[in-house]
Parts: C-alpha cells; sequence; structure tokens
C-alpha cells in the first residue's frame, strides 16, 4: 500500500491532514505544502473521485502549485489546498461544510481555504460560520476584494504588454494583432485594455454569442475554436482551458508570444522546452494569472488597499521579466525557470 511519502507528487509537504467523518458525510484531505512565507493559502475542491488516491494526488499537486504561485505573487503566503471527496452524485449539506470549517478551524490558520472548483460562494460562508480562516467571501463594498477576474485580467494584460516589450521591442500594443482564446470572464477584461489601447482582436469561443458579444464590444473579429491559437499573431492569448500547448499545436503556432491567463497551458513540463526551441516567449500562467489571489488575500490579510493591490499585481511583469532573463542566460525554459525561482522564494532552492 502506498503511503503519502510514496506519491510521486510528494514534495517535503509540510502537513497531510486527513478527515474522516462518516457521520457527516465528510471525507476530505487537507494539504499544506509550505508555511515558509506564511499561513498556508489556498482553495478547497469539491470533486467526486473513484479513486481516492487521485484525490490526494490532486491536494499534494496543487498545493504545491499555490506555495509557487502566492511566492511568485510576492504574497507573504504559503501554499495549500484541501480536496473533499464528493459522493459519485455530489450531494453537499450543511453538516458536512460545517464539519469541514470546523476542520480547517483544528489547523489553527496554518491553513487558509478559499472557494475552488464545486464550491460556490455560498458554501464558502457556510464554512465560515466555523473558522474564520476563509478568503474570498462576500466583498462588503470594501475597495479590495470580489470578483476576482477583472484583476486577474488587469496582470495578464500587463504580462502581455511585458513580453511584446521584450519579443517585439514595443512600449504599447497598438496595432498589434492578439488572439483570443476564450471570451469569459478574464478574456474579456483582456480585450478591453487591448482595444483600449488600439490592439487588434481575434476572439475565438466555444460559446459563439460569448465571442460575438465581446467582439462586438470591445472591436474585433469572430475567430473559429479550432483555428484561435493557429492564427499569424504578435500574441496568442490562451484565455480558456489547460494542456492547449502540447506537442500537437505547438509545431502549428505562428506567434513570438504566448501570454494568457489559463492555468496549466503547458500539457507537460516538456512543451515549455518545445516553446523555446520556437523562438516563442512563454509567460508561464500562474505568475502571469495571479491578479486574482493577489486581490483575495489582500482584502483577507488586511495589509493594504486597492493601491497595495495594483502594486502587487505590477510585481507580475516584473517578476516576468526576471524570469525571462534567468531563461535567456541559463538556456532553460520560462516554465522550468520559474518553478526553480518559486523554490528559492520557499527556501528550497
Ligand atoms: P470563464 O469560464 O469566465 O471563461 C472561459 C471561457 O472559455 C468560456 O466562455 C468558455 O465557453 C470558453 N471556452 C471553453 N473551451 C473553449 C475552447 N476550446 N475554445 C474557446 N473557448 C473555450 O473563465 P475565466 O474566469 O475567464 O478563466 C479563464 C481561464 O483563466 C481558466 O483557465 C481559469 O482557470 C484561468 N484563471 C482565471 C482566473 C480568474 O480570476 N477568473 C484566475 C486565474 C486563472
Amino acid at each position: 500500500m502506498d503511503t503519502p511519502w510514496d506519491y510521486p507528487d510528494f514534495d517535503q509537504h509540510e502537513v497531510v491532514h486527513f478527515v474522516d467523518q462518516p457521520e457527516h458525510g465528510l471525507k476530505a484531505v487537507i494539504v499544506i505544502h509550505s508555511t515558509h512565507l506564511g499561513p498556508a493559502a489556498g482553495g478547497a475542491r469539491f470533486w467526486h473521485y473513484d479513486d481516492p488516491a487521485e484525490a490526494l494526488t490532486d491536494a499534494l499537486r496543487l498545493s504545491r502549485g499555490m506555495s509557487y504561485k502566492n511566492a511568485m505573487a510576492g504574497l507573504p503566503l504559503g501554499g495549500g489546498k484541501s480536496v473533499i471527496l464528493a459522493s459519485p452524485e455530489r450531494s453537499k449539506s450543511p453538516e458536512l461544510l460545517a464539519a469541514f470549517g470546523k476542520a480547517v478551524d483544528r489547523l489553527c490558520g496554518r491553513y487558509i481555504t478559499a472557494e475552488d472548483v464545486g464550491m460556490s460562494v455560498k458554501d464558502m460562508v457556510e464554512v465560515s460560520r466555523q473558522t474564520k480562516f476563509v478568503a474570498g467571501l462576500p466583498n462588503d463594498g470594501s475597495d479590495v476584494g470580489g470578483d476576482p477576474g477583472p484583476h486577474t485580467a488587469l496582470g495578464v494584460f500587463l504580462g502581455i504588454k511585458a513580453a511584446v516589450k521584450r519579443a517585439l521591442g514595443k512600449d504599447s500594443v497598438d496595432g498589434l494583432h492578439i488572439a483570443l482564446q476564450g471570451a469569459g470572464s478574464v478574456a474579456t477584461g483582456v480585450a478591453m485594455h487591448a482595444c483600449a489601447e488600439g490592439a487588434r482582436l481575434s476572439i475565438a469561443d466555444i460559446d459563439e454569442a460569448k465571442a460575438k458579444k465581446l467582439a462586438d464590444t470591445a472591436g474585433g473579429t469572430v475567430v473559429s475554436p479550432d483555428d484561435i491559437l493557429f492564427l499569424e499573431a504578435d500574441v496568442v492569448s490562451p484565455c480558456a482551458l489547460g494542456a492547449v500547448l502540447n506537442q500537437i499545436s505547438i509545431p502549428k503556432l505562428r506567434t513570438p508570444i504566448v501570454s494568457g491567463a489559463a492555468n496549466n497551458q503547458l500539457a507537460t513540463t516538456e512543451d515549455g522546452a518545445r516553446l523555446m526551441e520556437r523562438g516563442i516567449l512563454y509567460s508561464p500562467d500562474y505568475v502571469i494569472n495571479a491578479g486574482g489571489i493577489i486581490n483575495v488575500c489582500t482584502e483577507y490579510l488586511g495589509d493594504g488597499d486597492a493601491a497595495l493591490v495594483r502594486e502587487r499585481i505590477q510585481g507580475i511583469p516584473k517578476r516576468l521579466e526576471q524570469i525571462w532573463t534567468e531563461s535567456a542566460t541559463s538556456g532553460r525554459d520560462p516554465g522550468v525557470v520559474a518553478d526553480a525561482m518559486a523554490q528559492r522564494l520557499i527556501g528550497r532552492g
């Protein structure tokens, strides 16, 4: 039988906390990867797994991802994640949410939870009745917190501008062609910033009405979701799905820059090297898309106002610059460089 130490994704995680309370319908794992920079922050996922081992793998992998993301965003927070093992019908009772809240509370603030796949803001409000260690609750009118999408979009747009400066030597996206995959929350914000600066947009969404609405608002052309990544464009911005950069798609790209919001854009670690071999500048996803978490965590920490949120988001292009410079010097691709930089920041260099 495998122990947590035997899992390929085990990486000196500080705490692996198993919760098993059948009387409340709760089975969960709360994982703290690192508290080197501060309490471990990361969302709670509610998902059905055929094999509980997959839940542990997810929690180990995602908690490490949160350590890296929070560290690279300059937040005084470590990384953690919780996974609640849902029944096949994914039913969720107030008792289960209360028991989860109590389990989080027992960790005395070493882990801060938040909404993730399968959990709603309403669920998190239930959880927060049992513990104060919850981030991303409904905004009570303060000038930080609330919808993370616009903050993520700002960070992505600033990242695109930094990439344009580095790869094309231009200070503005004026007149440049940006291909946006997705027309959802983040893509909409990116499109509005880009069109305000004079960019030409191509937009694709599997929901064509969304693509059309955004194209009408921001000014742009609707393109088939099958073609969007492969347009001849100055920037391709994946803002929809993960794993879109892979051994099939990368040879077909016709852009010098890939900078977008989607999580886990590289299908495998090797795909970062594939992009580099083709001379395409890549912005590591967890670095460029940190605007939303910066906003939510600044609200939770109560350590600043909207000006601090903006200042922290403006750190995103600076961090990307550091990554690209180290990548150019070392010959290692930006994804690998970002991971190594994050490891150093959490004291594991
Ligand atoms: P969203 O759900 O608002 O929008 C995603 C859009 O992508 C939807 O309109 C969907 O129809 C479209 N889509 C799905 N498959 C597609 C395909 N094959 N081709 C084209 N379009 C497709 O999501 P969002 O909040 O805008 O997030 C976009 C991405 O950024 C996601 O990967 C998300 O995980 C990541 N992200 C978002 C935030 C945030 O603050 N919202 C933060 C970090 C990362």
